[in-house]
């Protein structure tokens, strides 16, 4: 109803402005017509009557020019204001017709055949003057008509003579058919205006649509930015731009195939591919270097034919959400107090780390870790201190293991330790744990500063080992808590296995630890010789080996002692010393006719040959002793080979410059790693014992030792068999091509002086 009258309103506002705009020409035409009317009629009609019509039609004139001319103040929007004025503007047309209309009577000329056709004519050009200029109101222009010729028509046909009543009917049809064509043009007229308004109203809320989008998209909490088929920015918002640091006008022309953080790039073109993209992630401004966390989503955008022109992106800063998570996982997996991993997480990582051993074979070991007399301390320093305590032990915690281990934090004054990748044999496994818990023992013994007070704190720790998924996560923290309890009850400030078979071995090696350290200091260390022969039993050289004069269990093999040597570092004095013992062998050996040439071998392990400074060293033994260095035989085994094997083959090189022999010992039981043999600057290939104690009866390791043989000839090394107790071994040996020999059958390792005396002997 509002709309309907609105639009009336709005016609009728645009009629009035035509007919205004109009109204002035045809006033100017009425006025002249009106003069030129009077002065034609005025010698035929009465002077009282012309003066009448040309009083009324001065005082009309002058009327309709106030309003034409006078500016006329009226809100254009005031539908009422509108309709006054067009009632106004038809008051004025209608008298103006009425005059005009009197003109038939007042103004005719009975008998003057002449002057009423003059006035005819007259009054018809007004009527189609005022027909044309007022068609945009019916109400006016027909008025305006009808009021002109209805007088004229009476007069005539009235005016009795039969051409008058003639011209009365023609002037009669001429008015109906006028009044017809008024009609039409009428209609199209406001049809016309009709259009207009509807086409501006449609233009006005285009724009109002275009304005509102402009609006809505810069105001948007969201980024969004258009970009082209070719990955250009079109468009960006002032919220995207300033997520970027970056302002709108910088954005648009960016090509995004050259922005740093190309990850988002696939989510971009999923849209250039018809399809809805997505990005979830960090972000880095190119120009800005700004950084964010965003969310994305990039839609196609498609012109009028569906053809897709490029894409829309909406970029959320999700930053703060992030944020927020993180903090609330951190809540959930970390102890606030000390950072470390909760209960949760440490039952998350033991799952995997069960898991994990299950896959490699290698053993994982808990270490559960209480404060001795935490208590003590929250009572008389207060929970201040107590807390300082714990993140200070939690710190120091983390510096004794790996950074792949794990220390959490269980609440109060428990701590739990989680060791991965160790050793795949039980032994193994409990000597390493054993290690970091004396370790962590040692450090979180040391004295902490609490403020101003100094404090001093021991742990009691409880280990347990895992390999694979056997036991249940929550048992074994019950196992290292239980032998947690077991060091308290063992007088505190010590590690305890759970598994007591464990805990002798670890018992017995950390014994075994203490009394080699004294031996070293004793030197209760001895070094006993094999004889190596050739094939017609001519001693080449000797074999040093390392043996330990305990004061009472006597002579100790060195299987008993060096892998515990090896696991502590002890190994590094005591190769020293055999080095340097060896030296002084060779030194004096040189001294001799009868033994200058012998050679003499000595064993290095992978610690020491790993050192920096092996080489000089070496060097240094050999320059001390001044022996030469070509009958010094280092034996290295495989598989400390290949550990770093570009840093040993580097040691081997420069060793073997100075003139220094090698030895490949045990050769057969490592990884055999062929390819890498070729590379090792050896002189000689040990097989090992293990393939000559059975290679009378077993045709396998014959075969095994000839091609072992056929290889080292292939390399042109020289290669010893160890071992050999037998002469049929050594037939068998001599058969497939060896001819070098170490065993029992030629003599057991031996004192020197034995050794010697044997020499003589011979
Ligand atoms: P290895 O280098 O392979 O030494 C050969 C071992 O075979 C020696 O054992 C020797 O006594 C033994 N043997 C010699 N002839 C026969 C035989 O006919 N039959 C049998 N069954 N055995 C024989 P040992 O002296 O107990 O040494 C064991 C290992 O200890 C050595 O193996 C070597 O790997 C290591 N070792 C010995 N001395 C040293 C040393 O000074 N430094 C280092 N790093 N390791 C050493
Ligand atoms: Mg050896
Ligand atoms: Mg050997």
């Amino acid at each position: 109803m509002i709309d309907k009258l609105n639009h009336t309103a709005a016609i009728q506002s645009v009629q009035l402005r035509q007919l205004l705009s109009v109204s002035k020409v045809s006033l100017i035409a009425s006025v002249s017509l009106a003069v030129f009317l009077a002065s034609v009629q005025w010698e035929v009609i009465p002077s009282a009557d012309m003066l009448i019509w040309c009083s009324l039609m001065v005082l009309a004139s002058l009327m309709r020019a106030a309003f034409v001319y006078l500016p006329q103040r009226y809100p254009a929007n005031d539908s009422a204001a509108v309709r006054a004025q067009l009632g106004k503007f038809r008051l004025g047309v209608i008298v103006a017709g009425a005059i005009w209309g009197s003109a038939g009577f007042l103004l005719f000329p009975a008998g003057q055949q002449e002057y009423v056709m003059f006035l005819v004519f007259v009054l018809a050009g007004m009527t189609v003057g005022g027909v044309a200029s007022f068609s945009a109101d019916l109400v006016s222009s027909l008025s305006f008509a009808a009021l002109i010729t209805l007088p004229l028509v009476i007069r005539l046909l009235v005016a009795g003579d039969s051409i008058s009543m003639t011209m009365g009917l023609a002037v009669l049809l001429y008015l109906g058919f006028m009044l017809m064509t008024l009609w039409r043009i009428n209609r199209s007229v406001i049809e016309n205006i009709t259009l207009r308004i509807e086409a501006a109203a449609r233009e006005n809320i285009v724009r109002e649509g275009k304005e509102r989008y402009r609006l809505l998209l810069s105001h948007l909490p969201v980024g969004i930015f258009h970009y082209d088929t070719n990955l250009v920015i079109t468009y960006s918002n002032d919220r995207f731009a300033n997520m970027l640091h970056s302002t709108a006008e910088r954005l648009v022309g960016l090509d995004m195939k050259q922005i740093k953080q190309q990850a988002i790039l696939p989510s971009l073109n999923c849209a250039l591919q018809g399809e809805m993209g997505y990005y979830e992630g960090h972000y880095l401004a190119t120009y800005s270097d700004a950084e964010a966390w965003i969310h994305m989503t990039c839609a196609p955008s498609r012109d009028g034919n569906s053809n897709i022109v490029g894409g829309i992106a909406i970029v959320q800063d999700v930053t703060e959400r992030k944020r927020a998570e993180d903090k609330i996982k951190n809540l959930a997996f970390y102890d606030p107090l000390t950072d470390l991993p909760n209960r949760r997480l440490l039952m998350d990582r033991l799952h995997q780390a069960l898991a994990s051993s299950a896959r490699s074979g290698k053993e994982g070991a808990l270490l559960f870790i209480d404060l001795d007399n935490f208590k003590a301390l929250n009572d008389t320093l207060g929970h201040d201190m107590g807390d300082l305590l714990l993140r200070q032990v939690a710190q120091r915690l983390t510096f004794c293991v790996r950074e792949d281990d794990t220390v959490a934090r269980l609440g109060g004054d428990e701590f739990v330790v989680m060791l991965e990748d160790l050793g795949e044999e039980d032994t193994e496994a409990a000597a390493q744990t054993e290690v970091i818990g004396e370790k962590i023992l040692a450090t979180l013994g040391q004295p902490y500063q609490l403020v101003t007070h100094e404090y001093r704190c021991t742990p009691s720790i409880g280990a347990t080992l895992f390999k694979g998924h056997h036991l249940e996560k929550e048992e074994l923290l019950k196992q290292a808590d239980i032998a947690m309890y077991q060091a308290k009850k063992a007088g505190r400030n010590t590690v305890r296995f759970f598994d007591q078979q464990m805990q002798d071995v670890v018992t017995a090696r950390v014994v075994l630890e203490a009394e080699l350290r004294k031996a070293i200091e004793k030197q209760q260390f001895r070094l006993h010789f094999q004889v190596q022969v050739d094939r017609s039993n001519r001693p080449l050289g000797a074999e040093a080996l390392l043996r330990w004069e305990h004061p009472k269990k006597g002579l100790v093999p060195p299987e008993q002692f060096i892998r515990v040597m090896e696991e502590t570092d002890l190994i590094l004095p005591i190769g020293q010393w055999v080095l340097d013992t060896a030296c002084a062998q060779l030194k004096a050996w040189q001294q001799d006719a009868q033994t200058r040439h012998l050679s003499l071998a000595l064993n290095v392990s992978a610690t020491q040959l790993h050192q920096a400074d092996f080489v000089s060293q070496v060097q240094a033994a050999v320059q001390r002793h001044g022996i030469n260095p070509v009958l010094l035989k280092l034996e290295l085994t495989e598989s400390m080979l290949l550990k770093n094997i570009e840093d040993t083959i580097k040691t081997m090189s420069a060793l073997k410059e100075i003139g220094v022999q090698f030895s490949l010992d045990d050769f057969g039981t490592g990884y055999s790693s062929l390819q890498y043999l070729s590379r090792l600057p050896l002189d000689q290939i040990k097989i090992d014992r293990s393939f000559v104690r059975d290679i009378a009866s077993d045709s396998s390791d014959r075969e095994i030792v000839g091609i072992i043989i056929a290889m080292a000839q292939n390399l042109y090394l020289d290669v010893i068999a160890e071992g050999v107790s037998t002469e049929e071994q050594r037939q068998f040996l001599m058969g497939t091509g060896c001819f070098h020999f170490q065993g029992y059958l030629f003599g057991a390792p031996v004192p020197i002086t034995e050794f010697e005396a044997n020499l003589k002997q011979d």
